[in-house]
C-alpha cells in the first residue's frame, strides 16, 4: 500500500517512509491510497473472534501488503494486551472501556503498536531513531511506556508545565533510560507547534533521526481501528442502527472509527464530542475551520485549538463537507455539563465516568434524544483514576490508585524546563540523545 500526503497527493511514500517520517512535507498527513472493505464473512464471524483476532484481520487488511504476517501477528499481539470490555451503563447505552492498558488510557494501543512497528522499521537501518511527542498529558505516558526500553529509541516529550495532572507528569517523567521529557513553560499548542517545526527543520534533521509518535502518526491511527470493530463485535443485539460517541482533541480517535466504517463497519453515524475547545462542532454548523487558542478544561487531554488529524478526517471524505456530514455530527459542552453527567451516571447507574468519557456520553445522550430507536456506544478513553481530584471531588467519593499508578506515584520526578521558543529546544536536543 502506498501512502500520499493531504497537502500534496503526487507525494506517495511507503508505509515504512510514512511510519518512520511520521508527518510529511508542509506538515502534511500520510493517508492510505486506498481502504479496502472486509469481506462479508469477516462481519458474519466476527462475534466468535477474539480481540486479537479481529486485530489481526483488520491490521491485515490495511498494511498486510507492506509487512509480513509473523512480524504483524508479533505487533498485534504486543498492542492487545489487555482487553476492552463494552459495558451497559443504561439501557441501550454503552460503555468502550479503553482504559485497562498499562497507562490507563486508549492511547496505549496507538504507542504500543507504534512501537512495534517502529522496532520492525529501525531493525533494518542503524540509526537511533528518536522519537519527538508533544503532550497535553495522555500521549506522553502512552508513548514513554510504549518505547520504554526499546532498543534503538529515545524518546522526547515535551509537555506544558503545570497543565497536566500529577499523575499524568509521573508517568513520563519518572521513567528515565531513554525517556526524556521537557517542561514548557508555555501550553499544548506551543508544544505541539515546537514538534512540528522540528520536523521540517532540514538541519536539524540531518543531524538526527527524528520520528513522531503523535496522533498524526498512521501508525497509532491504525490499531485505534481494531475497538470499533471489537466493540461491535461485543454487541448482543445489532437490529438498531449503532452510534458510537468519541470525545475528541486531536481527532485521531474518531479518524480511526471512519477508517473502520470505510471498511465496511456499519456504524450508522459517528458523534464527535468535544469540551468547550469547539473548534470542529463549529466547522459542522459553519463549515468554516478557525484554529483557536486552547482553553484549559477537566478533560484536559482534549484541550486542543487546533486538531492536527482534522485535515486527515476530512481528507477521508475527499473534503466533502456534506459527504463528512453525512456521517458524522459534533457537539459541544461545558465543564459544568460534564460534572453533572458524571454525577448522574454515578448515582443513577454507580458507574464511574472520567471527565473525557463523559463528554462523549453526553454527545451521545444528546443525539439519541431525537433518535429513539438507536443503540449509543461512548468510548470511555480513561480510567477515572487517572483524574482522580476531580473525579472524587465531583463524586465526592474516593477513587482507588489502581496498583500500576501506584508504582508511577512512588518514583521521582525528572524533567528539563525550557522556554517555548523553538531556538532553545534546537539546541537543546542534540545533548539530550548522546
Ligand atoms: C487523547 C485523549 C482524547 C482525545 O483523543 P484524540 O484522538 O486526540 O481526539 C480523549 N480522551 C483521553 C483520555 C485522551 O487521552
Amino acid at each position: 500500500m502506498r501512502y500520499y500526503s493531504t497537502v500534496d497527493k503526487h507525494h506517495i511514500v511507503s508505509l515504512q517512509q510514512a511510519v518512520l517520517k511520521g508527518l510529511a512535507p508542509e506538515q502534511g498527513l500520510y493517508m492510505p491510497e486506498q481502504i479496502k472493505r472486509l469481506p462479508k464473512e469477516f462481519f458474519d464471524s466476527m462475534a466468535t473472534l477474539t480481540f486479537q483476532e479481529i486485530g489481526m484481520r483488520v491490521a491485515t487488511q490495511l498494511i498486510g501488503e507492506d509487512v509480513p504476517a509473523n512480524d504483524l501477528e508479533q505487533m498485534v499481539k504486543h498492542t492487545i494486551q489487555f482487553d476492552a470490555p463494552l459495558v451497559e451503563v443504561e439501557e441501550n447505552i454503552f460503555s468502550l472501556e479503553l482504559f485497562h492498558g498499562p497507562t490507563l488510557a486508549f492511547k496505549d494501543f496507538g504507542a504500543r503498536f507504534l512501537s512495534g512497528l517502529l522496532a520492525y522499521f529501525s531493525g533494518r537501518q542503524n540509526k537511533e531513531i528518536v522519537i519527538l511527542v508533544a503532550t497535553s498529558g495522555d500521549t506522553g505516558s502512552a508513548v514513554a511506556n510504549g518505547f520504554y526500553n526499546v532498543p534503538g529509541t529515545k524518546v522526547v516529550v515535551l509537555y506544558p508545565s503545570g497543565k497536566v495532572s500529577d499523575i499524568q507528569e509521573k508517568q513520563f517523567t519518572t521513567l528515565g533510560g531513554n525517556i526524556k521529557a521537557l517542561e514548557v513553560d508555555g501550553t499544548f499548542d506551543d508544544c505541539q507547534r515546537m514538534v512540528k517545526f522540528a520536523f521540517s527543520d532540514e538541519e536539524l534533521n540531518q543531524q538526527i533521526f527524528l520520528t513522531s509518535a503523535n496522533s498524526i502518526n498512521i501508525a497509532r491511527l491504525i490499531p485505534q481501528s481494531f475497538y470499533y470493530f471489537y466493540a461491535f463485535a461485543q454487541l448482543k443485539d445489532r437490529k438498531n442502527p449503532v452510534v458510537v460517541s468519541v470525545p475528541s482533541g486531536n481527532f485521531g480517535n474518531l479518524t480511526a472509527g471512519l477508517i473502520a466504517k470505510a471498511m465496511g463497519l456499519p456504524i450508522h453515524k459517528f458523534i464527535a464530542a468535544t469540551n468547550i475547545n469547539n473548534v470542529v462542532p463549529k466547522f459542522f454548523s459553519s463549515e468554516v475551520f478557525t484554529p483557536q487558542p486552547s482553553v484549559s478544561t477537566i478533560s484536559n487531554a482534549m484541550d486542543v485549538g487546533n486538531p492536527s488529524n482534522f485535515p486527515r478526517m476530512y481528507d477521508l471524505y475527499r473534503n466533502d463537507f456534506n459527504l463528512l456530514s453525512n456521517d458524522v455530527v459534533s457537539y459541544y459542552f461545558s465543564d459544568e455539563e460534564t460534572k453533572s453527567a458524571m454525577r448522574e451516571v454515578y448515582h443513577t447507574s454507580n458507574y464511574v465516568m472520567d471527565p473525557h468519557g463523559a463528554v462523549g456520553y453526553l454527545g451521545l445522550k444528546k443525539y439519541l434524544k431525537d433518535h429513539k430507536n438507536e443503540t449509543g456506544i461512548f468510548l470511555e478513553t480513561a480510567h477515572p483514576a487517572k483524574f482522580k481530584e476531580v473525579v472524587e471531588e465531583t463524586l465526592n467519593t474516593n477513587i482507588a490508585l489502581p496498583q500500576r499508578l501506584e508504582e508511577f506515584m512512588s518514583g521521582a520526578k525528572r524533567s528539563i524546563k525550557i522556554s517555548s521558543k523553538y531556538q532553545d529546544f534546537k539546541s537543546l536536543l542534540p545533548t539530550l540523545i548522546t
